[in-house]
């Protein structure tokens, strides 16, 4: 029996779901991994050791308990793992799509020495999507409603974590978004190819049945002002995210054909999901593309290039491949779908005719000593510059603080570079995440950088229990 062997792992070998082949998947915006089928779900769980020290929890940033909803799924207890995996995330079925795996969960999995890790981001994935086309929905029938409320600002990751741990214990959240859908970077900014637009539209239909309320369409500040939510609720969560683009500072930004990485992808999902648009569609179909970076959103951009039928598209990165911040697997995936990688080159100019962009001038780099964040410089080659032809540049260099111009009323402390103060480390008498403001709290993106959705889901968890402390609830 296929289930009745405790060494599974030495006889079944590793496997996700299967992937569509690149020359199919790269003319469509849609997620690129078939579902898992349940005999091979239960499969690849079943190859848990349950090794007594679940590393692969204590790495996972909201401790999901892996091996129990792997034994679960193993035994065909699946809606019992779908409210075991709701317990401790609040997204599973997104984390699930765009952990970065390697990193995390499975980079920990004690198989991972040798024999593979256990596939534990697709098991997760399988769960939800199982359970909700079973109909299942979190349980709520035991919750004792209580009369406070709060404003959440910000429908990320870190809004719904936050706002999802607020409802299960009775307390009213009321979550406040600029855009017309809920999941922040998740909805505007990732793209299909790696997130189906659905799963957040499914997940919005779940959170309001379990009793959060949703004002999208309404910026705080704008639509509706800081002094009324703060007479209005209990208590108030940021999580506003982090959106100002870090430039690079050499000549030629402003040519005609340059863009920022996240008006390139927000236009794109606005375009494919017939969202109104502010500004035009910026389409690179039959363009030479240049993407500057090497994180998540390079990939991203690479990726949707290529699906609106670029020319050709090169990713120049200044490092080489093993110091790329961005999860492997997606580089991988984007090296199948015919990108270009240019390792250890340094953009100093874009270089432009006529006003609009003609190539880019680079210099080769050499890794040097490592910097005071761990990762090896990027030294500069003399003599090594060259031009590459180009039409367009897109540039994904990360993403700096922007605190809202509202944050000095409201008496919000930040740190030097913009980010809001609130920790999990409190002293007496504090809360976790609490702000310099009592009744403000905040997590995610804006409390600790661009950083991943977990732990944005963390934060947004963990400041919904400072929350309840603080309401006495
Ligand atoms: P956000 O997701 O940015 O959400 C903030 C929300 O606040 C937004 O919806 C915004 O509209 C709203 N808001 C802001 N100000 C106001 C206001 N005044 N009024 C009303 N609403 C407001 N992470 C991964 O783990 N895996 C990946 O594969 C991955 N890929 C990425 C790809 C791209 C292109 C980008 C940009 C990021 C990626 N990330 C990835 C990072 C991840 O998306 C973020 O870390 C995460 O979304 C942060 O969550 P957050 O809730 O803090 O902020
Ligand atoms: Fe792994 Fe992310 Fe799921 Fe945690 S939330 S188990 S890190 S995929």
């Amino acid at each position: 029996n296929r289930l009745s062997n405790d060494f599974q792992f030495l006889d079944v070998s590793r496997e996700g779901p299967s992937k569509i082949q690149a020359e199919v998947r790269k003319r469509e915006f849609a997620e690129i991994y078939e579902p898992f089928r349940t005999d091979d779900a239960s499969e690849q769980a079943h190859r848990c050791l349950d090794c007594g020290n679940p590393y692969c929890s204590w790495k996972c940033p909201v401790h999901n308990h892996i091996p129990n909803w792997l034994k679960l799924v193993s035994e065909g207890n699946l809606l019992e793992a779908a409210e075991l995996s709701h317990q401790t995330n609040s997204l599973p079925e997104v984390c699930g799509r765009v952990c970065p795996q390697d990193r995390l969960c499975e980079g920990a999995c004690t198989l991972n020495d040798g024999f593979g890790a256990v596939t534990i981001g697709p098991v997760e994935k399988y769960i939800s999507d199982t359970a909700f086309a079973m109909g299942w929905k979190p349980d709520m029938s035991k919750v004792v409603w209580t009369d406070k409320k709060v404003a959440v600002i910000g429908a990320g990751p870190a809004g719904l974590g936050c706002a999802d741990i607020l409802v299960r214990n009775g307390v009213k959240p009321v979550v406040f978004d600029r855009n017309p859908e809920i999941g922040g970077l998740l909805t505007f900014g990732i793209p299909e190819f790696k997130l189906e637009k659905d799963v957040m539209v499914k997940r919005r239909e779940i959170f309001e049945e379990m009793g959060i309320e949703f004002r999208l369409n309404t910026e705080v500040g704008k639509d509706v002002t800081i002094e009324d939510l703060e007479k209005e609720y209990d208590a108030i969560f940021l999580g506003m995210g982090t959106y100002t683009y870090m430039k690079g500072g050499f000549p030629g930004e402003d040519l005609d054909g340059v863009y920022d990485a996240l008006p390139f992808l927000i236009s794109n999902v606005n375009h494919c999901r017939g969202y109104e648009q502010a500004e035009e569609f910026i389409s690179v179909a039959g363009k030479k593309v240049v993407v500057l970076g090497g994180g998540d959103t390079a990939m991203d951009c690479n990726r949707t290039s290529i699906r609106q039928n670029a020319e050709s598209v090169t990713c120049a990165y200044r490092r080489d491949e093993e110091n790329m911040p961005g999860s492997k697997r997606e580089v991988e995936n984007a090296r199948e779908e015919g990108v270009q990688f240019l390792f250890n080159r340094q953009p100093v100019e874009v270089v432009g005719e006529d006003g609009k962009v003609k190539g880019l001038k680079l210099v080769t780099t050499r890794m040097g000593e490592p910097d005071e964040n761990g990762r090896r410089r990027a030294e500069v080659v003399e003599g090594s510059e060259e031009v590459i032809d180009a039409d367009v540049v897109l540039v994904a260099f990360g993403f700096r603080p922007s605190p809202a111009p509202w944050f000095e009323s409201l008496k919000i402390d930040l740190h030097q570079d913009g980010r809001v103060i609130a920790s999990k480390e409190v002293a007496a008498g504090r809360f976790p995440f609490q702000t310099s403001n009592d009744k403000v709290f905040a997590g995610g993106d804006m409390v600790r950088g661009s950083d991943l959705v977990v732990t944005a889901i963390y934060e947004g968890r963990e400041a919904a229990e400072g929350i309840l402390d603080f309401l006495e609830v």
